[in-house]
């Protein structure tokens, strides 16, 4: 073992995330705006901008976020054809569905109606002056109708290429329903599917190990280029945005899962951690399922016949984050634009911003461009984007923390609910050692 693993890796990519952030700052502050006042940058300046920032850092944390997306078509294409074919019950696995559309939709309704009445409360826009070049291009959701259709792939190969996860989860599911169904053959295909399941493990945990160097990198250069001047005009929403992300982290998830399953909310915060710095520093929950995977069945218990299933299908439909950024930024912009709106408006806002969530992505930025789709519904002007728009990064950071963490919350529940979750892994501290270990 080297000096290095003497740290936890969570400790680890803690230290590349606040270097990062730390040597970002600097070298904003060393750069400063010389180029937009037309001050040559000097060598020095040239040095940091070209050799670290745009080269080094952008290199590593690209290479860091594609290795990461590389891992999760096959991840889940594998994983979920184990969890469903190992499924003793055939009518399990329509529960299971069932009981995870129902959490999903249901915590994200509730995320949104807090963060409405939060913003009601705290009054963001009020006072706001619309800056006159405000202009956003909306780009056209997809409806409903489109949203389900889209989930059943003409082309497997297809859907895998594109990265297209709700086809990849449909066509895993009809997979390993019908290896369950085919006997000897059926058994011997497993058996593959359970080693190369155990390769792909093992490339995640190699990946990991890597992360605190991706995450320094990813760090590093976004705190170089941020405009955190941004953030005061915008104090006010930046907050509430905020305050109702940890308001639902925090105390909604907590009650949920000690109502529903009796476990430590506490317990499961803190096994969390690694997950959500994945988020935070990636800003893509899709990216982060390799690690939600782990995180759920290595460190909180839950079994992979559920979390194979939960854990993707969460990173694809459930974004409680997005949403309460959606809500608060609906008042927000109805404020600004000095529009009175409705109580069947805001449920109107709840309703489009849940079904949003569904449609939405999980990669940078796209809780934004979803947004449209809400301000639509309501008859707001999608402008309003535009003025939000110099702040999300940094709040798409942290939503997407929780959207990783509410997708862990329910596969917990649903795990427990199914008698399909190891309360022992869950109690133990030292859970997830293993998963840092090379070999
Ligand atoms: N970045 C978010 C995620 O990946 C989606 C969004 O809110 O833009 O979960």
């Amino acid at each position: 073992m080297t000096q290095n693993n003497k740290m936890s890796l969570t400790s680890r990519i803690m230290l590349g995330m606040v270097a990062g952030v730390f040597l970002g700052l600097l070298f904003q502050f060393i750069l400063g705006d010389k180029e937009d006042v037309l001050i040559p940058l000097g060598l020095f300046d040239l040095a940091v901008k070209g050799f670290f920032v745009d080269g080094l850092f952008h290199i590593g944390g690209q290479i860091f976020i594609a290795s990461l997306k590389m891992l999760v078509v096959p991840l889940v294409f594998i994983s979920l054809v184990c969890g469903t074919c190992s499924l003793s019950d055939p009518k399990k696995l329509g529960r299971l569905g069932g009981k995870s559309i129902a959490l999903y939709l249901t915590t994200t309704a509730v995320a949104i109606t807090v963060a409405i009445s939060l913003a009601l409360l705290v009054s963001p826009g009020v006072g706001y002056d619309v800056p006159t070049e405000a202009a956003f291009d909306a780009k056209q959701a997809p409806t409903l109708t489109q949203v389900i259709i889209n989930m059943f792939p003409t082309n497997p190969i297809n859907a895998m290429a594109e990265g297209n996860m709700l086809q990849v989860i449909v066509f895993a599911l009809l997979f390993g329903i019908a290896m369950a169904l085919s006997g000897e053959p059926g058994k011997r295909i497993a058996k593959v599917f359970d080693d190369l399941n155990t390769v792909v493990l093992k490339l995640v945990t190699i990946l990991m190990n890597l992360a605190p160097i991706g995450v320094f990198c990813l760090m590093a250069k976004l705190f170089t280029t941020i405009e955190m001047g941004l953030i005061l005009g915008l104090a006010k929403y930046f907050f509430t945005v905020l305050a109702a992300l940890f308001i639902h982290a925090l105390i909604n998830y907590s009650a949920l899962l000690k109502i529903l399953t009796g476990l430590s909310p506490i317990t499961f915060l803190t096994k969390m951690k690694d997950a959500c710095m994945f988020a935070f520093s990636t800003s893509s929950s899709s990216a982060t399922m390799p690690v939600t995977l782990e995180t759920a069945t290595k460190k909180l218990g839950a079994h992979n016949s559920v979390a194979s299933f939960t854990v993707p299908l969460g990173a694809t439909i459930n974004m409680d984050g997005t949403a309460i950024m959606q809500g608060v930024a609906t008042v927000f912009i109805a404020q600004v634009f000095a529009v009175d709106l409705t109580i069947s408006d805001y449920l109107m806002v709840i309703l489009t911003a849940t079904l949003a969530s569904v449609g939405t992505a999980g990669v940078p930025g796209v809780g934004l461009i979803m947004h449209a789709m809400v301000l639509n519904q309501v008859g707001l002007p999608v402008e309003g984007i535009a003025i939000i728009m110099g702040v999300d990064r940094l709040l798409d950071m942290t939503r997407t923390a929780v959207n990783v963490t509410g997708d862990c919350m329910v596969t917990c529940v649903v795990a427990k609910s199914e008698n399909e979750f190891d309360t022992h892994v869950f109690n133990d501290p030292n859970a997830a050692k293993n998963l840092e270990k090379l070999d």
